[in-house]
């Protein structure tokens, strides 16, 4: 028994962490309760399809997948006999080696920050890989890390709230905002979960944390390592926007770059500035830090502009899954928008897009799911177009866009109830566009 190991949820993570723990020598026993094709899996992991028997309960370790709810009935039971319940994350550190790591969380603007700091940190020639919701999981990286290598990570709020012992040298904390309440519930646990990040840090760490946003300021109190603040707008001490300068202040020690910005929006400002507070406080230089910046393109489907037609911009932002990107997508933008809106449900208000889309937006076009609850939280707003698919959006759009109007796709909810994933969704829509 002392050599098995039971993994719950056969997923990207936790078919790397099945064959991280056979390369380490454990006996592996991996259940899932659908009945799906699995690739990628070493032979000698024994599974179990279409249900979670008791037979994981022989296990010493069950190592879940970010995906699994800590309240299902088998791991009750786990906890009951005692049995040792980690995440595929704290398995994986647990067998890595590495100089410093480096975690990323908020609810937008994680990949993007991430992504920055990876680029400006290999530009710096150090060793390093990036892992977590961004890339591949760390088990599949873990045995080939050194005492040399930057682990850089993107975490959720599911990735966070398995930890317990987690302790970054750097945590950046972008922001929170209502996101997954399906899964946490409440608003306190969803921000309970994302303090998982810095909670355990001690004094030598740092938390690179947004002063801008009224829920990271509070939290920051309970951090026990030096917190960094970063801002849009001027700080004592931290990293600030000024005259479109990026100020790094630290005490009386104040240094400035000037980077040419090439993404939209201020959100991604903010980005921009926690990925300087991050690579500066680890030492890169700011000239290497500038550069970087200066060519950094942005991600794909996020804000992205796939084309001009009769004088009608499209904007593809299908990694928009939630009020809060969406928000941040409008803002990006002076007016006339067309805004294609809806996707599946993921429990939130769309009240709060009221206020922007009354000042911006000139007509919604819904699809998916979630329309006629968006309809109804923005009842008597703006025209609404009933849509019910990317095609027929698209389509209604040809025919009332004018030269100046920027077409947004900007859904604010998740995209499985019509397409496998957000990258899925975003693909299908600039196929479309550059169609027309
Ligand atoms: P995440 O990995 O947290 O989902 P991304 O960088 O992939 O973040 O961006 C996701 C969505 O959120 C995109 O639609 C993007 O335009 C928007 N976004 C990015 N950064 C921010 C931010 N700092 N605040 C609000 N929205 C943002």
């Amino acid at each position: 028994m002392d050599k098995i190991i039971g993994v719950l949820g056969l997923g990207k993570s936790g078919i790397a962490v099945s064959n991280l723990a056979v390369k380490l020598g454990y006996k592996v026993f991996a259940s899932d309760n659908e009945e799906h094709k699995i690739n990628g899996l070493d032979k000698k992991v024994v599974i179990e399809l279409g249900k979670h028997s008791d037979k994981i309960l022989n296990s010493k370790i069950i190592i879940k997948s970010p995906g699994i709810s800590t309240n299902i009935s088998i791991l009750k039971k786990a906890v009951n006999r005692k049995i040792k319940v980690m995440s595929e994350l704290a398995f994986s550190l647990k067998n890595s080696k590495y100089k410093k790591i480096i975690a990323v969380t908020g609810t937008n603007g994680k990949t993007t920050t991430t992504d920055l700091i990876s680029k400006i940190i290999k530009y710096s020639r150090q060793n390093s890989i990036v892992v977590g919701n961004i890339g591949c999981p760390l088990a599949s990286m873990a045995l080939k890390t050194t005492k040399k290598t930057y682990i850089i990570m993107e975490l959720s709020s599911y990735q966070l709230e398995d930890t317990c012992d987690f302790r970054p040298n750097v945590s950046v904390l972008l922001n929170i905002t209502p996101d997954h309440l399906k899964r946490h519930k409440t608003m306190k646990a969803y921000i309970r979960a994302k303090e998982n990040v810095f909670i355990n840090q001690k004094k030598r760490d740092f938390l690179v944390i947004n002063y801008d946003d009224k829920i990271c300021r509070k939290i920051a109190i309970k951090s026990k390592a030096k917190v960094i603040f970063f801002s849009k707008q001027f700080l004592q001490n931290g990293i600030f926007c000024n005259n479109g300068k990026i100020v790094v202040k630290n005490g009386k020690k104040c240094m400035e770059i000037s980077p040419k910005i090439n993404i939209v929006g201020m959100h991604n400002m903010e980005n921009i500035l926690a990925a300087v507070a991050t690579t500066y406080v680890i030492g890169i230089k700011l000239d290497i830090i500038e550069k970087i910046i200066s060519e950094y393109e942005g991600m794909e489907h996020r804000i992205k502009f796939v084309r001009r037609l009769n004088g009608v911009d499209y904007y593809n932002d299908s990694k928009s899954t939630n009020i809060d990107s969406t928000k941040a997508a409008i803002e990006s933008f002076n007016g006339n928008i067309l805004l294609i809106l809806g996707g599946r449900d993921k429990g939130m208000s769309y009240t709060p897009l009221k206020k922007l889309i009354k000042q911006k937006v000139k007509a919604v076009f819904l699809i998916g799911e979630a329309a006629n609850k968006i309809k109804e939280d923005l009842l008597n707003l703006s025209i609404f177009f009933n849509s019910d698919t990317v095609e027929n959006a698209l389509n209604q759009i040809s025919k009332v866009a004018v030269s100046g109007d920027i077409v947004l796709f900007s859904p604010a909810c998740a995209s499985f109830d019509q397409f496998n994933n957000f990258e899925e969704r975003g693909e299908f829509f600039k196929k479309l566009v550059v169609k027309l």
